[in-house]
């Protein structure tokens, strides 16, 4: 058993009896980890606020060696995740980036910059802004980081350059984007808008920002839930729960 540092997003917790909880946090250092909590439960427990749901902390843990929950001795509050004005939208997506982290990743697998994502769009979210474009790009960057994100500009089957001209063919079997050529004989293929499928390139670019400054309206916003809900879905091989509550985040 070894005593660990981490710094930890809280995704979960369940009451696991009177007085303690067991919380699942995702860490920059060890991925995903599940802990027992001791008194969190209590009005004055030793966690206060650190464990409140989407809350960003400082934590101390032992990690066991067997299949046993891990022990939290310690955790720090070092910002609490409050959607501004309490608006819904903000809220809601931020369940959803909880909900995907927990649903993507497997214990003691850890992705820092799937972390770093988070972390930032948790703060983007906490503060007035565009929860559409915050969430896009949380989405697309964590595609990216764990391998799954689909070839947007060459074809997913031959590889040529597909020109974004109109309606887009978009295969998720086929791993993205397709030509003409490919086109035929592919079952469940989708087609994408060129403005759409330009939107998704620039959010999963992996550096730059030029997707904070993209106009992004209502209908192109929908379109993209389309796509992203559907790809989400086949990927996870069921529907995430806060995707019904997503439409409204056009923010
Ligand atoms: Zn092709």
């Amino acid at each position: 058993m070894s005593s660990e540092k981490a710094t930890a997003i809280v995704l979960r917790t369940i009451d696991f009896s009177e007085t303690s909880s067991v919380v699942t946090l995702f860490t920059r250092e060890f991925g995903k980890v599940r802990a027992l909590a001791k008194g969190a439960r209590r009005p004055k427990g030793p966690f206060e606020s650190a464990l409140d749901l989407l809350a960003l902390c400082r934590i101390v843990f032992l990690r066991k060696s067997s299949e046993s929950l891990d022990l939290l001795t310690e955790a720090k509050l070092e910002r609490r995740f409050r959607p501004p004005g309490g608006d819904l939208s903000s809220l809601y997506a931020a369940y959803y980036v909880a909900e995907l982290l927990n649903e993507l990743t497997d214990d003691y697998d850890p992705h820092p910059k799937l972390f770093d994502a988070a972390d930032e769009t948790l703060a983007a979210l906490s503060s007035p802004g565009r929860v559409s474009a915050a969430l896009l790009r949380f989405e697309l960057t964590a595609l990216r980081e764990l391998g799954h994100l689909p070839s947007l500009e060459a074809c997913g089957e031959c590889g040529t350059v597909v020109e974004p001209s109109g309606r887009v063919p978009f295969s998720q079997l086929a791993g993205g984007v397709l030509c003409n050529s490919c086109r035929a004989g592919q079952k469940q293929v989708i087609s994408i808008s060129a403005g759409a499928l330009a939107a998704l390139i620039r959010f999963s670019e992996s550096d730059g920002d030029a997707w904070r400054h993209l106009e992004l309206d209502q209908k192109t916003y929908g379109e993209l839930r389309g796509v992203l809900n559907h790809y989400w879905t086949h990927l996870l091989g069921h529907s995430p729960r806060m995707h019904r509550w997503l439409s409204t985040a056009a923010r």
